[in-house]
């Protein structure tokens, strides 16, 4: 008997429609399965919404999001459940009661720790979970709903916490494998998890597709299966470029460049647990299951194309050091990622030039502002010297990469991605190439973003 995760996300769990469509799914699937849902789109971002009302004392305002959350999700059970949906709309308002208590505790307080944060912001998941099992039963199939709190056991860093595989994976055996013995499908929250003493935690954002690669490796599932609303990986985002294809197959590499340069189907943190047991992992799509998909699996996958895909990152500042006196000084660089650490910037990508002349940071451009005098205070003595000239902040700008494993030992891409740039009058402001060649990067100014997605992507899939 084979066994799958499979994992629906925020807009499949969203519509009466697309639910129709999960419970489809479930129900022909062959072989043990384990659901981790999503909630539903736009939940998530509301919710953090609200918790940011209440710590600015707003909590009527706070109530109000809860309220219409509240709501929309009544709403979907009283479409799909008719009349056997009493025990779920019990347990919307229980839940809902609980988190408008927890907002109006941060009202008073006018603080919201990560930790409370994360207890609010669960309310998605807690709340579509337990209603797909509801709907899941509604239309034949024997399905449980199973919180991963106190299932998946993770350190206490709210907000993004790690989870703890030999604890989790004891959990998770003695909890779902009976069930699944007993032929029923587990209907598990995505997003949320627990220290060991039963404290919620969450993933981070887009963490539900974590949470179903940690289920799939702790129970050695032959194949994790997520649903969204695409087809696949496609070879560019479907909202940039129109000709976007999705791919049959790609490495795990791949898709961890082209999570990490944003294109956000896939969680980048999703890879490594399902790597490390070698799960394969495919990308479906919900409105149309038929779909054959993407495969991403361990090895490099060689199909003959150059470039794969094409990916953008945006909302990001460019910081340029700048001097001649820079050349050939030991633990230069060093001293400006000394800085970028203390100051708890995280660096997207760095680029040096060839003369040492100036070295790049591409961070999130809201760093820049405190980013740039910290520069300025660690290379005070340089600057007076005129060793260091100036550090140049640009922004906004975005990251636009092109990655594929055929790109390795391939002459010439980095010229053909210029030349179709060049034609497109778009300015490339820095360039860094990954050591492992599965990736060119480039920095662009903000506007000039899908201008330059469009014109990689015509160079290489042209058809
Ligand atoms: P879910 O809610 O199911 O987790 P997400 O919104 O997180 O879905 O991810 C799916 C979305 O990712 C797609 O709707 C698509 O717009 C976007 N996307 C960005 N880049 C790509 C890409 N290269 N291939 C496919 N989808 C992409
Ligand atoms: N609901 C969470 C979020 O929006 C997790 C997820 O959807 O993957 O970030
Ligand atoms: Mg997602």
């Amino acid at each position: 008997m084979t066994r799958a995760v499979l994992k629906f996300g925020g807009t499949s769990v969203a519509s009466p429609t697309a639910l129709e469509s999960v419970a489809r799914i479930v129900a022909s699937h062959k072989g043990d399965r384990v659901v981790v849902v999503s909630a539903t789109a736009g939940t998530t971002d509301a919710l953090h919404l609200a918790a940011r009302e209440a710590e600015q004392g707003r909590a009527a305002e706070a109530e109000r999001v809860m309220q219409d959350i509240s709501k929309a999700h009544a709403n979907l059970a009283a479409d799909l459940l008719g009349v056997n949906g009493g025990e779920t709309m019990e347990m919307i308002t229980e839940l809902t009661q609980r988190t408008v208590g927890l907002l109006h505790s941060v009202a008073v307080l006018r603080e919201c720790t990560a930790r409370t944060l994360d207890a609010i912001v669960t309310y998605g998941e807690h709340v579509s979970a337990p209603l797909i099992a509801a709907l899941l039963k509604a239309r034949g199939v024997k399905a449980e709903y199973v919180s991963a709190e106190g299932l998946i056991i993770t350190d206490d860093a709210f907000g993004h916490a790690n989870p703890l595989m030999d604890e989790t994976k004891r959990r998770v055996q003695a909890t779902l494998l009976p069930r699944l013995k007993d032929g029923v499908v587990p209907v598990v929250t995505g997003y949320a998890a627990s220290t060991a003493e039963g404290v919620t935690t969450t993933l981070g954002r887009g963490g539900s597709d974590y949470s179903a690669a940690v289920l799939a490796a702790a129970l050695n599932a032959d194949e994790l299966q997520i649903f969204t609303d695409v087809s696949g990986v496609m070879s560019a985002d479907p909202r940039i470029v129109n000709g976007a294809k999705p791919l049959a197959k790609m490495s795990y590499a791949e898709a961890a460049e082209l999570a990490y340069f944003g294109a956000k189907v896939i969680h980048p943190r999703t890879v490594l647990p399902a790597i490390e047991a070698r799960i394969p992992v495919r990308i479906l799509n919900t409105f149309a299951p038929a779909d054959a998909g993407t495969t991403i699996t361990a090895d490099p996958v060689f199909d003959g194309s150059v470039v794969k895909a094409t990916t953008s990152l945006g909302g990001l500042g460019l910081i340029t050091v700048q001097g001649a006196g820079m050349s050939g000084v030991p633990g230069f660089a060093a001293r400006v990622f000394d800085t970028t650490a203390a100051e708890k910037v995280s660096v997207l990508m760095i680029s040096q030039s060839s003369s040492e002349n100036s070295i790049c940071l591409v961070v999130p451009a809201g760093s820049t502002e405190r980013l740039k005098p910290a520069l300025e205070r660690m290379f005070s003595a340089e600057l007076r010297r005129h060793d260091v000239e100036r550090v140049d902040v640009d922004t906004p700008v975005a990251i636009v990469a092109a990655v594929g494993e055929g790109m390795r030992g391939t002459p010439g891409v980095a010229a053909r991605v210029f030349g179709a740039l060049g034609r497109a009058k778009v300015n490339v402001m820095a360039i860094a190439q990954g050591s492992s060649e599965l990736n060119i990067s480039l920095v662009v100014s903000e506007p000039d973003r899908e201008k330059a997605v469009r014109a990689i992507h015509e160079e290489f899939h042209r058809s």
